[in-house]
This record gives structure tokens, C-alpha cells and sequence, in this order.
């Protein structure tokens, strides 16, 4: 049973999901084909003008924008942001990904989940703001973001120009709350070897043989990670080599083998100390190996991220949830990364909710429409504790 059911208006959630989904906002950057945010920033912008929610249309690039409604305080008491990003992965092998079909109370397509449902739920929440004359002493900012799924334009230009005292980022969490998660690093590193004919071994030295020498090193290290780093919510570090490209031709000495490796992290661990720990690789294979020869480099770089229990804004939702749902939710870690990292090192206090459902980055995608009436009603509910009079 849901209190907020008659507070929040379910067939607006539902229809503003559905048209919602039915937008492509594939990624660009991740499929050529792509349509980027910008039709669907202008279906938003008219539902918040429709709601009366001032709003904002900024243009970050051809096709890519970010959206900014906003919920003026009458004072200038605690502000709030709640973010969501409006681009999704791309849609090969999908059946109808932009069909928004209903069935068994869960609506299909690509972005359902990830996260057109936290979209339709913001919005829903907004209107209940004004259909029930909510007046606010504190702002509240819905920012709706581009390109979270590649580089996270849209957030880095938001946190570049607005501040606020914290933020809910409303990435999927099955209406559990999500304090923490794990950031990434991508390195790259090269070994030189000699090129020279297959026939003269005496003068050649293999980069990808000198390599593998490495990728032992590193796959000992990456079976003693889990062991050694874990954290209560976010689960274990890991290390793995997603790319390798080595050699010129058959017959010919490698003279050169790149990989990349990817290492997830846990909340505190920093670019360096990874740094540090692959160099530590590097040089236990240069001492065993006078001709092995690697050069290391960063390449990309997320924080990972967490927040404290006790943070005001993490109770006041605890509250809200509670309130809703008629039960405490449970506190969880993602082990994927977010725009909340980018929020949260900016020095806002972030939470991150969202809705249930299933098929994230998968071919058959799901959101559970009640879960998504749901979250607008703890969105409700947190927005009149946090910035009410
Ligand atoms: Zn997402």
C-alpha cells in the first residue's frame, strides 16, 4: 500500500514514462546513429512548462543538452538537487525498443530502468509540488542530464554552475538506498621489444612474449584483489586486461604490445595508489627480466564514491522511504560507477534512489511501473522535509 497514491497523479507518471521511452535518446558517442538528448530535453522542458516548473534548455554540443527545471524556495533556506540522466546505451539486437509496452504491471524498452522511469517519477513529483500549492523556503533543482553513459557532459557542466546543499541521484537501486559505489581506472601500458627478422633470434626481442610476463603478474594480482579489497556495501575490488594489440606481422619480431587494464575501485582508493600498484607489477617482472621494458600511463579516470549514513539528506530520505513504503529500506552499494561520484566530490552531500526493474544495458529492459509511482511519492515526501517551510 502506497499513502502517496493519491498525492501523486499515477496515470501523468505512467503516460510521461511511456512517451518517454518512446523517444530514442541513444547515446551518440556509444552509437553513431544515435539521437542524443535533444528531443527528448524538449518533450521535458514542455511537461515542466506544462506544470508551470521554471525551466532551462542548454545546448552542450549538436544534439547534446541538459535540461534544468526548477522549484523556487520562498527563502534561502537548504537546496536540493535531484538528478537523472536522459541518455541511454544503444539498442542492437532489441525487439521494438521503443514500443513502451505494458505487461503484468512492467513497462518495456531501452532506458524503462535506466532511467526514463526516475524521469517520469521526477516529473511526477514536480506536479504534486504545485497540484498540492507546496510552497518551499528552499530550492529545488531537477537537473536532467546528457551523456552519463559516456562521459558525463551534462553533469560536469551542471556541478561547473550550480551548488546546492545535496542531491538525490535517482540511477536504479530497486527503492533501496545507494551510499556508495565503485569507481574505475583504464590504464595503458606498453612494452618495447627489438624488431627484427623471425630468423635472427639472436638479435630480436619480443614485446608480446615480454608482455605475457606481465599478464601473469597481473592475473596472480588480479585473483588476490577480491581477497585483499572489499567494503561492506560495494563489494570487491577487481583487475582485469579488456583490450591487448601486439606485433607488426608474421615472421617479424613484436616490436611494440599495448594493453589496457581495467581496475574497479572502492571508496578512497585514488588514481595514484593504482598507479603505484601496477608500477609494483612493472618492476617485479624489470628485476626477474633485463630485457623487459614497459612504460605505464593513465588513461581514464572515475572517482569511485560514498557518503555517510548520518548525512542529513541519506535520513531525511531513510524517513521519506520508510513513510512510503510502510518499511525501512535497506542500505546498498553499486558496483558500478555514476554522476553521483561527480556530485559528491564537488562537495554536495549525494544519495542515489531509483526504481525496480531489470534488463539494465540488456536487450530486454524493464521498469516496474508501481515502483516508479512509488519513487515519485518518496521524492515527494523528501523535497517538503528537506526544503518545506
Ligand atoms: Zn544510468
Amino acid at each position: 500500500m502506497n499513502k502517496n497514491n493519491s498525492i501523486i497523479d499515477e496515470e501523468f507518471v505512467i503516460n510521461t514514462l511511456k512517451e518517454l521511452v518512446r523517444i530514442n535518446s541513444v547515446n551518440p558517442s556509444l552509437d553513431k546513429n544515435g539521437n542524443g538528448e535533444e528531443e527528448i530535453g524538449l518533450y521535458i522542458e514542455n511537461i515542466l512548462k506544462s506544470i508551470q516548473v521554471e525551466s532551462d534548455f542548454m545546448l552542450l554540443s549538436p544534439k547534446r543538452v541538459n535540461i534544468i527545471g526548477a522549484l523556487r524556495g520562498s527563502a534561502k533556506s537548504k537546496s536540493l538537487m535531484i538528478n537523472a540522466h536522459m541518455d541511454t546505451v544503444g539498442v542492437e539486437g532489441m525487439h521494438e525498443p521503443f514500443s513502451a509496452k505494458i505487461k503484468d504491471g512492467k513497462l518495456y524498452g531501452r532506458g524503462a530502468y535506466d532511467m526514463k522511469g526516475s524521469i517520469a517519477a521526477m516529473l511526477g513529483t514536480a506536479k504534486a509540488i504545485r497540484d498540492n500549492n507546496i510552497t518551499l523556503s528552499g530550492d529545488v533543482l531537477l537537473t536532467f542530464v546528457a551523456d552519463e553513459e559516456y562521459e558525463s557532459i551534462g553533469t560536469r557542466d551542471i556541478i561547473k554552475q550550480y551548488k546546492t546543499d545535496a542531491a538525490i541521484v535517482t540511477e536504479p537501486t530497486d527503492l533501496q538506498i545507494c551510499i556508495g559505489h565503485r569507481g574505475f581506472g583504464v590504464f595503458k601500458i606498453k612494452t618495447r621489444g627489438k624488431i627484427a627478422h623471425g630468423g635472427r633470434h639472436r638479435e630480436g626481442i619480443d614485446a608480446n612474449t615480454k608482455m605475457g610476463l606481465l599478464l601473469a603478474e597481473i592475473d596472480t594480482f588480479a585473483r588476490e584483489i577480491p581477497i585483499e579489497k572489499t567494503h561492506p556495501l560495494c563489494g570487491e575490488a577487481s583487475l582485469h586486461v579488456p583490450l591487448i594489440q601486439g606485433g607488426q606481422s608474421l615472421f617479424i619480431y613484436s616490436g611494440e604490445c599495448v594493453i589496457k587494464v581495467e581496475r574497479r575501485t572502492l571508496p578512497g582508493e585514488k588514481e595514484e595508489d593504482i598507479l603505484r600498484e601496477l608500477r609494483g607489477m612493472i618492476d617485479a617482472v624489470s628485476k626477474k627480466d633485463k630485457d623487459f621494458h614497459a612504460e605505464l600511463e593513465p588513461f581514464i579516470w572515475r572517482d569511485p564514491y560514498e557518503v555517510s549514513k548520518n548525512a542529513e539528506i541519506v535520513q531525511t530520505l531513510t524517513r521519506s522511504a520508510t513513510k512510503t513504503m510502510g518499511r525501512k529500506p535497506s542500505y546498498i552499494g553499486h558496483s558500478w560507477w555514476e554522476d553521483s561520484a561527480l556530485i559528491g566530490n564537488a562537495g554536495i552531500d549525494t544519495v542515489i534512489i531509483g526504481p525496480r526493474g531489470g534488463g539494465i544495458h540488456q536487450q530486454i529492459e524493464w521498469v516496474d511501473i508501481q515502483s516508479v509511482v512509488d519513487l515519485s511519492g518518496i521524492l515527494y515526501e523528501t523535497i517538503i522535509e528537506y526544503c518545506g517551510n
